[in-house]
């Protein structure tokens, strides 16, 4: 019997947000990117683990890692 198993990477864009960058001090689009691992088996994804969310500032490239909740809020925030 053969058993596939598959560890992969994964990011995703939440949103995309105008402010003032904490490195660069210029007020720039800041992508928040949430990004992960995903187990796979066969070709069904089970789960992704190893959550961790990042602002990625347009303007200079820095990157800074924020808690979920503030990730999801300025998402939130950006679609309303
Ligand atoms: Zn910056």
């Amino acid at each position: 019997m053969f058993l596939f198993i598959g560890v992969f990477h994964r990011e995703r864009e939440l949103a995309v947000v105008r402010f003032h960058c904490d490195h660069c001090h210029e007020e720039a689009a800041q992508h928040i990117v949430e990004s992960g691992s995903r187990l796979w088996i066969f070709f069904l994804p089970l789960f992704t683990f190893s959550r961790r969310c990042v602002v990625v500032c347009e303007h200079c490239g820095w990157i800074t890692e924020v808690s979920r909740e503030f990730a999801k809020e300025a998402a939130a925030r950006a679609r309303a």
